[in-house]
C-alpha cells in the first residue's frame, strides 16, 4: 500500500455528500475571465480538470461520456456531415466525432480559449487532435451568440458539451438557445446537450428544467442515461432531441457498424438500453 499524502479535492454532489479524490500532484491552477481551472493528478483516475471547483473530466472515466455524447446520435443518422460542438474545449468531442471519416466539418465553439490551451499541455489523450484535424474549426466565443448568428439549416448535429448551469454556460440552458438551435439544425438535425443527473435535488431540477424547454421546441426530445463514476451519483443522461429522427426507431446498427469503430463504452445492444429509464427518471421526465 503507497503511503499517502494528505491533500485532497473534493466536490459536493448534496449538502452532506462529497466525492473524495486524493491528490498525488497539483499540476495548474488558474483564474481567467470566465472561470477558475485547476488540473490535479489522482494515482486511480489519472489527471483531471475541474472549472470552478466542479469536475470535467478524468484520464481514466472520459471515455465514458464522450462516447455517449457522440455515437447515439452518429448511429441514429450515420450520414452527418457538419457539426457544431458548443463547449467541449477538452478536445474529448472533437476526437470521438474526428473518427467518421466522412464527417466534413466540426464547428467547436469554446468560450475560454485557456481550457483548449491547457488540456493541450496536460491532457493530450482528449485534446491533441484539435490541432491535427483540419476539419476541426476553433471559435472561441460565446455558443449563445455563436448559435444566434448561425444560418439556418447549416447542421446535421449539435452537441452541447457545456459546464452545469452556472457561470458562462447558463445560456446554454435558455429557452432562447434552444431555440436558435432547432433553427440552424437541417430537416434531419439531433441536438444533444447536458440534462444533468436525476438523484440529487440540485442536479435533479436543472434536468427539469432543461427538458422542459426542450420538449416545447423538438418533436422529438428522449432522454438517455450512462454510467460515469466521476459525477454526482455516478449516473449522468443526455437529451437527444431532434425534428425527425427516432434514436430507437431509426438506429442504423449496420451503417453505424460498417464504420468499424472501436470504442470502449458504446455499442450497438447498449444504445437501445440506454434510453431505457429507471421508473423514477421515467416518473420525473413524465411529469414535466
Ligand atoms: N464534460 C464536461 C462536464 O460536463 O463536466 C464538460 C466539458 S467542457 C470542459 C465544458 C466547456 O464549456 C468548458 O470548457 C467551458 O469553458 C465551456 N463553456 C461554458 N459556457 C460556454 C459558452 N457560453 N459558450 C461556449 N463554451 C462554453
Amino acid at each position: 500500500m503507497l503511503a499517502r499524502k494528505d491533500l485532497w479535492y473534493s466536490e459536493y454532489h448534496s449538502n452532506d455528500v462529497k466525492l473524495s479524490f486524493n491528490i498525488a500532484e497539483y499540476l495548474h491552477e488558474e483564474e481567467t475571465p470566465f472561470q477558475k481551472i485547476a488540473f490535479m493528478k489522482n494515482e486511480t483516475f489519472g489527471t483531471f480538470f475541474t472549472l470552478d471547483g466542479y469536475i470535467m473530466l478524468t484520464e481514466k472515466d472520459e471515455f465514458v461520456y464522450h462516447d455517449m455524447i457522440t455515437h447515439p446520435a452518429m448511429a441514429t443518422n450515420p450520414d452527418i456531415k457538419n457539426v457544431l460542438i458548443i463547449g467541449g474545449g477538452d478536445g474529448g468531442s472533437a476526437r470521438e466525432l474526428s473518427r467518421y471519416k466522412h464527417i466534413e466539418r466540426i464547428d467547436m465553439v469554446e468560450i475560454d480559449e485557456r481550457v483548449v490551451r491547457l488540456c493541450q499541455k496536460f491532457l493530450p489523450q482528449t485534446a491533441e487532435v484539435l490541432d491535427k484535424d483540419p476539419r476541426i474549426h476553433l471559435y472561441f466565443e460565446d455558443g449563445l451568440a455563436f448559435a444566434k448568428n448561425a444560418k439556418d439549416g447549416e447542421y446535421d448535429l449539435i452537441l452541447v458539451d457545456s459546464t452545469d448551469p452556472i457561470g458562462p454556460s447558463e445560456g446554454l440552458f435558455t429557452y432562447d438557445f434552444y431555440s436558435n438551435c432547432f433553427r440552424i439544425l437541417n430537416e434531419k438535425g439531433i441536438l444533444i446537450n447536458q440534462h444533468e443527473s436525476a438523484f440529487f435535488e440540485d442536479f435533479r431540477s436543472e434536468m427539469i428544467r432543461a427538458h422542459q424547454k426542450i420538449k416545447k421546441i423538438f418533436p422529438i426530445a428522449k432522454v438517455y442515461g450512462f454510467n460515469t463514476p466521476t459525477y454526482a451519483s455516478g449516473y449522468w443522461y443526455f437529451g437527444f432531441a431532434s425534428k425527425k429522427l427516432d434514436p430507437i426507431k431509426d438506429h442504423d446498427k449496420e451503417k453505424w457498424e460498417s464504420f468499424g469503430l472501436k470504442t470502449k463504452y458504446y455499442n450497438s445492444d447498449l444504445h437501445g438500453g440506454c434510453f431505457a429509464l429507471p421508473t423514477y427518471v421515467r416518473q420525473i421526465l413524465e411529469a414535466i
